[in-house]
């Protein structure tokens, strides 16, 4: 999963950064509205947490451009205590929900897996595909009820393709989602992860599709 933050207090930014990282995410941090834009121009990003009150570009309009050019990831807003105008501006420009701060990092990871789930039209907390479950709130994995030990980027992979189980990744649709800017991504990682994926859960669950990507096996 990659994530935008778009933050201009650096504390804040640091803090939220390395709480979604620590969660598997991968995650870019723009501090002003403009590179916002920009960034959300690219069109890669699962999901965005969108303060309001920026240098260069105000949130509200960020948001509203968002929206305007068809971007449809789910949008959480980021706001102080007594800003209950501009949240509210904000849910109505097309934001999913809000947090005001100071929040609770806890409560900010559950919130993005509620909205990630939402997306994908997951109605479950835990996600099922044949033997596997994937549950992102513990960060497990089992195979016929036995528990995987997965590292963040076997992790990570795993999620992408379990959540949307019938779609062939290219490899550079998962580079895209598992790593965020400024992160080296040597021409190989993917197969790498993906070897040492399948070891874990089995070469059968991860299928090849020659000359594309890959996907789950059908079950
Ligand atoms: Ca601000």
């Amino acid at each position: 999963m990659r994530l935008l933050l778009v933050e201009d207090d650096d504390m804040i930014a640091e803090t939220v950064l390395g709480a979604m990282r620590r969660s598997g995410y991968a995650i870019d941090w723009a501090e002003d509205g403009r590179a916002a834009e920009l960034s959300l121009g690219n069109g890669v990003y699962d999901l965005v947490l969108l303060d309001l009150g920026l240098p260069k570009k105000d949130g509200i309009d960020v948001l509203n451009t968002y929206r305007k050019s068809g971007g449809a990831a789910p949008v959480i807003i980021l706001t102080a205590r007594d800003a209950v105008e501009e949240r509210i501006r904000g849910l109505d420009a097309g934001a999913d929900d809000y947090l005001i701060k100071p929040f609770d990092l806890d409560e900010l990871a559950a919130r993005v897996r509620a909205l990630l789930r939402r997306r994908t039209g997951q109605k479950q907390p835990i996600y099922a595909h044949g033997e596997l479950t994937l549950d992102p709130a513990a960060h497990e994995v089992t195979k016929g009820g036995e528990v995987l030990p997965l590292v963040p980027r076997e992790f990570a992979l795993l999620q992408a393709l379990i959540e949307e189980p019938t779609r062939v990744f290219t490899k550079a649709a998962l580079e895209e989602k598992l790593y965020g800017w400024g992160e080296e991504v040597g021409s190989n990682t993917i197969e790498v992860h993906v070897h040492s994926l399948r070891r874990k859960i089995g070469a059968e669950q991860v299928v090849t599709v020659r000359g594309v990507g890959y996907r789950l096996k059908r079950c």
